[in-house]
């Protein structure tokens, strides 16, 4: 027997769901915990650790210590993304031999793949664990905005994990499913507000007898419950400061413990108006310890983190102009995340959408819930058909280096879509494509997918050949691209599959290692 799971791989925490009966149920663990952190490390003597064990050491084995490889999967070592990764994280980000993404660690060099794999092996043992039972299947979540490249990442990070991955899905659109909208209505246009620990997404969703269309998705990846903390925290020590002139900023311990009181302050704040942070023997004065006790209001917490709200509101006039939607238009708004329960969270979206947005599913719970229906659904033959959009528009360069989108962003896929261009000097005889991936003008600060040479073009002044270029993308979302003389008819084509940065024989050289690891884990 093996029941099959939906694995919420989440940037800060992760959560595991399977079908129980015919309801969607989240699994716990033996305390009782629903997400476990996406934490991995390997402590000085080079044991490993992940979850909670490797969040617990965290400020001792900083360098050590890996959280948020989910901003780094699937993408090249050169990305902005990733250079700025570089500047933010502490620890040792190293180019992969196929440039792709690698961190060094006392044992070895990981890919990021390893890393996620690490942490799905986790949920997968706690998985078993609750259910006494295997678990081979699984239905992985991602980003609604995630490339090809990430998208081949996850599912790798799945297959080094020793998973049947059925599919990888969009996490709105198991937000959705969690909240059975696929069962209570035939027509809805869907908001999915995605407020987690690090990172912010709103989609616009539209479903049709249960078949659901992403619209458009729109977020911050540097915005999210962390940043709400920080709020908080520096409020504290400015408070702190001027009672007693020093100054925290420079002391590790005392901000690691401003931080956890800051947010556990921040949720206590959800269910009372008002809370008291003692923090004793915080710091050393001229003559005796010192000690920050300070009361916190709703209100003063909720001047602190308004501009916050407000971007993640702005991001949603956003999405709803890319879908060509008004707030009006939307029936159902759904709140995942944690950083949702904070009342003027709630308040501000509903002001926005002019509707109480729905509240029936725990917004930590929602993603992994949905993966699971959708797990379920592809075991035992249900239909849930989920249709997708590209996430970024794909064009080629043309003269001056500039980028002419052929297919644009949020198109839903299958899609074809035709241009045709022209020679750039007089008896041109071979025009070379090169194709790209983005939404930049310059067609270099995109993302580089591949080229090819359309040859034998018959001499002639510049701007009078035709040449057809032609951008296909199938449900698999594989881009092919044709380029085609329209005198001569001579074509030219090239197909652009995925690529997580690793090659097939190091995911399978990864899997094999994963095996003798999954045995030593414990949860
Ligand atoms: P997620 O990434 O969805 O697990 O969300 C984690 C974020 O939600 C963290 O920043 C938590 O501090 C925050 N969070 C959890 N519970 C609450 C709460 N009761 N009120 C406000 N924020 C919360």
């Amino acid at each position: 027997m093996s029941v099959p799971v939906g694995i919420d791989l989440g940037t800060t925490n992760s959560a595991v769901a399977y079908i129980d009966g015919d309801q969607p149920r989240i699994i716990t663990d033996s305390s009782g915990q629903n997400t476990f952190p996406s934490v991995f490390a390997v402590t000085k003597d080079g044991s490993r650790l992940v979850g909670n064990l490797a969040k617990r050491q965290m400020i001792i084995n900083p360098e050590n210590t890996i959280y948020a490889v989910k901003r780094l999967i699937g993408r090249r070592f050169d990305s902005e993304e990733v250079q700025e990764a570089i500047k933010k994280l502490p620890y040792r980000i190293v180019r992969g031999p196929n440039d792709d993404v690698r961190i060094e660690l006392p044992d070895k060099i990981y890919s990021i793949q390893e890393i996620s794999a690490a942490i799905l092996i986790y949920l997968k043992k706690i998985a078993e664990e609750a259910l006494q039972t295997e678990v081979h299947e699984a239905v992985i979540t991602v980003p609604a905005y995630f490339n090809d490249n990430q998208r081949q990442a996850t599912k790798d990070a799945g297959i080094i994990a020793g998973l049947d991955v059925l599919r990888i899905i969009n996490e709105p659109t198991a937000a959705a499913l969690s909240f059975g909208l696929h069962k209570k209505t035939d027509r809805a246009t869907i908001a999915v507000y995605d407020l987690g620990g690090g990172t912010f997404d709103i989609s616009i969703l539209e479903m049709r007898k249960g078949n659901f269309e992403v619209l458009s998705t729109a977020g911050d990846t540097y915005l999210g419950g962390e940043d709400f903390d920080r709020r908080l925290m520096e409020y504290m020590m400015e408070k702190f400061k001027k009672e007693t002139g020093v100054d925290l900023s420079e002391d590790k311990m005392a901000m690691q413990r401003l931080k956890e009181a800051a947010e556990k302050a921040k949720c206590d704040l959800s269910f009372t108006s008002e809370i008291e942070i003692k923090l004793p023997f915080i710091a050393m004065g001229e003559t005796e310890p010192l000690h920050l006790n300070l009361v916190i209001t709703r209100e003063i917490f909720e001047d602190l983190v308004a501009a916050l709200v407000r971007t993640t509101i702005e991001t949603c006039a956003q999405a709803l102009e890319l879908a060509g939607k008004k707030p009006s238009d939307i029936d159902e708004v759904l709140l995942v995340g944690g950083q949702t329960r904070s009342p003027i969270v709630q308040r501000e979206v509903e002001k926005f959408f002019g509707r109480r947005p729905s509240k029936n599913v725990n917004p930590d719970e929602a993603v992994a819930l949905g993966a699971a229906v959708q797990a379920h659904a592809l075991t035992s033959g249900g239909e849930i058909f989920l249709y997708d959009i590209t996430p970024f528009s794909l064009g080629i360069e043309t003269a001056g280096g500039k980028f002419a989108r052929i297919i644009e962003r949020n198109s839903t896929v299958p899609v074809t879509k035709t241009r045709v261009f022209t020679t750039s000097e007089n008896d041109q005889q071979a025009v070379k494509i090169r194709v790209y991936q983005g939404d930049k003008e310059i067609a270099e600060e995109n993302v580089f997918l591949g080229e090819f040479v359309l040859s034998g073009i018959r001499p002639a002044p510049k701007g009078v050949p035709r040449i057809e270029v032609s951008f296909h993308i199938d449900s698999d979302g594989i881009v092919n691209v044709s380029a085609k003389d329209l005198d001569t008819g001579k074509e030219q084509s090239i197909t652009i599959t995925s690529s997580s940065g690793l090659t097939e024989a190091e995911v399978q050289e990864m899997a094999e290692e994963a095996k003798i690891y999954e045995l030593e884990l414990e949860v």
